[in-house]
C-alpha cells in the first residue's frame, strides 16, 4: 500500500515537472511568434528547448496551425513560411518518463480577434471553476458552450479535451466543448486536458488536405525493407505522435503510405473550420482533486 502511494506520488511530480518546463516553453516561444518569422523556427525552439529545460521529449510535434485552421498543422522540412498577420495558435506538448503536459494558446497577430480569443479562454476559465471530484464532463462542456456562446461565437463541436495517460495523449474521457446529455463522472487524481476552441465560422472542422502528422496505433511486423527501416526509426516515439520533418528514414513518403495502408499509423490530418471561420484556442492540463483541480501548466 505505502508503495502505491508513493508510486502515485512520483507520477503526479513527473506531470507536474512535464506542466512547469512546459509553462516556461510557451511563455518563451510566446515572444518569438511575430510577423516575418519563420513558424519552422519556432516550432524547432518549442521541442528543443523542451529537452534543454529537462524534458525527456516532445509529447507531439508543436502545432502551429493557422486562421482557419484548428489544429494538427505543423510546419514541412525547411518549411519556408513565415507568420502574417494571422491568428496563431501554439499547441505544445512536453513529457517526462511519458507522463504528458499539453497547453495552448492563441497569439492575434492581426489584433482584430481579440473577442475570438477571449471566448476560448472565458470558455477554459469557466470549464476550469466546475472542475472537482465528482464533476459530470457533461457539465463542464456546458459551461464551456455557455461561455463562448456569450461571445455571440461558436465552439467548434467536433474537437474536445480528453484524459492523459503515459505515452498517451488522448486517452478517455472526452471532454467535449459543447453540450452533450451524457458525459462522464471525474474523480480525484483523473489527469485532464480541457481545450475549448472558437470559431466565427460554423463550429465544426474537417479534414484538410495536408499531413505532417502521424502516430503509431499497432504493433504489426511488416516486409518492405523500406517500412521497415522507418518502423525501426518510429520505435523511440513509443506511442506518441511524430511529424513528418523529423524522419530520416530513405523513401518516407512511400513508406508512410505503406505503414498507413497496413494500420500501423494513423495520420492527423491538418483540420480546418468547415466555413473557413477563424478559429481560437485555449488549452491547459489539470490533475481532479477533492475540491478543485491543479493546473499544471499554469
Ligand atoms: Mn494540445
Ligand atoms: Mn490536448
Amino acid at each position: 500500500m505505502a508503495d502505491k502511494v508513493q508510486e502515485i506520488e512520483e507520477i503526479i511530480d513527473k506531470y507536474i515537472k512535464a506542466g512547469k518546463i512546459l509553462s516556461q516553453v510557451r511563455s518563451e516561444a510566446k515572444d518569438r511568434i511575430r510577423v516575418g518569422v519563420r513558424l519552422l523556427e519556432v516550432a524547432e525552439f518549442v521541442e528543443n528547448r523542451a529537452i534543454e529545460l529537462g524534458a525527456d521529449g516532445s509529447a507531439f510535434p508543436c502545432n502551429i496551425s493557422r486562421n482557419d485552421e484548428a489544429a494538427h498543422a505543423t510546419p514541412l522540412a525547411d518549411d519556408p513560411t513565415v507568420f502574417d498577420e494571422d491568428v496563431v495558435k501554439l499547441d505544445l506538448g512536453v513529457h517526462v518518463d511519458g507522463y504528458i503536459a499539453d497547453s495552448a494558446i492563441t497569439i492575434d497577430l492581426s489584433g482584430k480577434y481579440t473577442d475570438l480569443v477571449k471566448a476560448s479562454e472565458d470558455g477554459l476559465n469557466a470549464a476550469i471553476d466546475t472542475v472537482k471530484n465528482g464533476v459530470n464532463t457533461a457539465e463542464i462542456a456546458a459551461a464551456i458552450e455557455d461561455a463562448i456562446l456569450a461571445h455571440d461565437l461558436k465552439p467548434v463541436g467536433n474537437l474536445t479535451g480528453h484524459g492523459l495517460a503515459q505515452y498517451i495523449p488522448h486517452a478517455p474521457p472526452s471532454i467535449p466543448n459543447r453540450r452533450v446529455s451524457n458525459g462522464s463522472v471525474l474523480r480525484t487524481g483523473d489527469m485532464i486536458a480541457i481545450e475549448p476552441f472558437a470559431t466565427d465560422g460554423a463550429g465544426k472542422v474537417v479534414d484538410g488536405t495536408l499531413t505532417e502528422i502521424f502516430q503509431v496505433v499497432k504493433k504489426k511486423p511488416v516486409r518492405l525493407p523500406a517500412a521497415r527501416v522507418l518502423l525501426k526509426e518510429l520505435k523511440q516515439y513509443r506511442t506518441l505522435p511524430f511529424a513528418k520533418r523529423w524522419l530520416r528514414s530513405p523513401q518516407l513518403d512511400f513508406s508512410l503510405l505503406q505503414l498507413e495502408k497496413a494500420g500501423i499509423i494513423h495520420s492527423y490530418p491538418v483540420l480546418r473550420e468547415v466555413a473557413g471561420g477563424m478559429v481560437s484556442q485555449k488549452e491547459h492540463t489539470l490533475i481532479v482533486t477533492d475540491d478543485g483541480c491543479e493546473v499544471t501548466t499554469k
